[in-house]
């Protein structure tokens, strides 16, 4: 039970065998290859991502003069308190952690549909819709 491993095994692992797995991505095709035995998961559907186990954070990407708008939508898509997201974002954290593909797809749509712009960690691999206006900007965190 150590407490200060913080670099988490984000890596999937095959459902199979339990080794390593490769990620397909090639066009339309996004999809994960075990490199031990042949299992393998394929989809062209991007609007479920099954097979991505990664856990993602968010951060909320706001400057002093954006944040004051920025709060309190923030809390209102997430179901939050001004104050609760107000503490998170001052102090650097994510507001949302532990989030699945799929749901990180989905708040980006909601967030960038009200203009605020959002920092996934780690990266994020799929591609993201940005049909909306993007009508904050921002440099970062800080
Ligand atoms: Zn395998």
């Amino acid at each position: 039970m150590s407490s200060d491993s913080s670099s988490i095994d984000t890596e999937p692992r095959c459902p199979e065998c339990g080794a390593e797995v490769h990620t397909i991505n090639s066009g339309l095709t996004h999809g994960l290859q075990c490199g031990s035995c042949n299992w393998s998961v394929v989809t062209t559907n991007h609007n479920t991502l099954p097979f991505d186990e990664t856990d993602y954070k968010i951060f909320v990407v706001s400057t002093a003069s954006t944040r004051p708008s920025i709060i309190p939508v923030v809390a209102v898509l997430l179901g939050l308190s001004s104050a609760v997201i107000r503490r998170l974002v001052d102090s650097g954290e994510p507001v949302l952690e532990g989030l699945k593909a799929w749901e990180i797809k989905k708040l980006h749509r909601q967030f960038a549909s009200k203009g605020i712009r959002i920092q996934i960690q780690p990266p994020f691999p799929w591609p993201l819709e940005t049909e909306a206006r993007q009508s904050v900007q921002a440099d970062g965190i800080d």
